[in-house]
């Protein structure tokens, strides 16, 4: 029998956040030919010059997400810090997907471990601090080093802090405390390594799981994703079968990225979650038969979900803003494709930072070895470091 799919090609998907992750969901929904309008205040915003349409407002303007509700078939969001409060506006008048309700637990800390620890799940020993005397009790139960987190809008390393002793308790939550920002502090996690995975779950919970990327993070920002990660085969399937039970727990429909850390005794405690393609899922844009973003599509299209394939292996670096501020503004890209197995990917945001996303670099090789040996050479041509 021919399965009916809920969006037939041509339908419109809705993209809450305008920034490189809708901007690669707008070209993978364009493959398919679906059509994308996204809501952003920006209008040269990466995702806004490959969409078909933009909203040029707010992300907190009820009226603005409403009225994508109305232009559109079906609504994502590809950012946490987006206001529930408008999805759900979004979502009286049309499917959102992940639900309102996903992106509300996923986007407090405190809401996001609670919900894992009623699930079963293990997460590193953590408090909940409302006042300086709750941040001092706390390091009396988890000792130090701790690391005091803003519960929301915290990416990328901003709002946290690691307090490695007493004396620093005060400062550390004078400069995170404000009267509107929410705490917690968690025990440091001496871990062996960092890695993720990406859940594709649909409306009838059948789930898909990508291949898990090693992640290797520079002044708190992802520098670089090793896929497969140099760990046993055993610690890698239990990750994705972790990532795909917590997609069942939370009932998502949609991707779930699961950030984890792997302890010295090869246990996993996952350290947070974001309903939305990740940027350690980049790798699967080449190294993989269906990337993040198709699959995402699919999901959104009520069309049959990939089973992930990882068919070399892959590794990611990201391309920050320095990589444009060192080289005057003219990284050498031609040097860095001459190297065999290099994907270049550009965001088109117009001007780089220091810390800013602006492209990342695939490279797939035979063994991981080469491909991290390249993909470090390959930046580095680009960055005019070394030929
Ligand atoms: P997060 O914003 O929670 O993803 O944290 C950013 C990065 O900070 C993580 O990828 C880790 O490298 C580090 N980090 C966060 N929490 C902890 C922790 N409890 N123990 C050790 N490292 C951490």
């Amino acid at each position: 029998m021919e399965r009916e799919s809920l969006l037939k090609p041509g339908s419109t998907i809705g993209i809450i956040g305008g920034g490189q992750l809708g901007r690669m969901l707008a070209i993978a929904a364009r493959q398919m030919d679906y059509k994308t309008i996204v809501l952003d205040p920006d209008p040269g915003c990466p995702t806004g010059q490959v969409a078909d349409g933009q909203i040029t407002e707010a992300y907190s303007s009820r009226d603005a997400s409403r009225e994508l509700a109305r232009s559109t078939d079906v609504v994502t969001y590809e950012f946490e810090n987006v206001d529930a409060d408008s999805v759900s506006a979004a979502a009286e008048l049309k499917p959102v997907l992940p639900s309102a309700s996903v992106l509300r637990t996923t986007q407090h800390r405190l809401h996001e471990k609670n919900a894992l620890l009623k699930a079963g799940v293990s997460v590193a020993p953590f408090r909940n601090v409302e006042s300086l005397s709750d941040l001092q009790k706390a390091a009396v139960d988890l000792g130090y080093p701790m690391v005091l987190k803003t519960s929301t809008q915290g990416y990328d390393g901003k709002g946290q802090m690691i307090i490695t002793r007493a004396e620093d308790i005060e400062h550390s939550y004078e400069v995170l405390s404000s009267p509107k920002v929410e705490l917690i502090v968690e025990q440091f996690v001496p871990f062996q390594m960092e890695i993720s995975t990406i859940c594709a779950r649909t409306a009838d919970g059948t789930t898909a799981t990508f291949p898990p990327a090693e992640n290797i993070h520079l002044n708190h920002i992802l520098d670089v994703s090793i896929v497969p990660p140099r760990v046993s085969e055993a610690v890698i399937e239990k990750a994705r079968l972790l990532a795909a039970y917590i997609a069942d727990e939370l009932d998502v429909v949609g991707l779930i990225s699961v950030e984890m850390f792997v302890t010295k005794e090869n246990e996993l405690l996952v350290n947070e979650l974001a309903p939305r393609p990740h940027n350690s899922g980049h790798y699967t844009m080449d190294g993989c038969d269906t990337s993040q973003f198709e699959q995402l599509v699919r999901v959104l299209a009520g069309l049959p979900i990939s089973e992930p394939h990882l068919h070399s292996p892959t590794v990611m670096v990201n391309l920050l803003g320095e990589v444009w501020v060192d080289t005057d503004g003219d990284p050498d890209w031609g040097c860095a494709l001459e190297l065999p197995g290099v994907s270049l990917h550009l965001y088109g945001k117009a001007e780089p930072r220091v810390g800013r996303k602006m492209g990342h670099i695939n490279v797939v090789a035979e063994t991981v070895e080469d491909a991290l040996h390249i993909a470090t050479q390959a930046r580095d041509r680009a960055w005019r470091r070394s030929r």
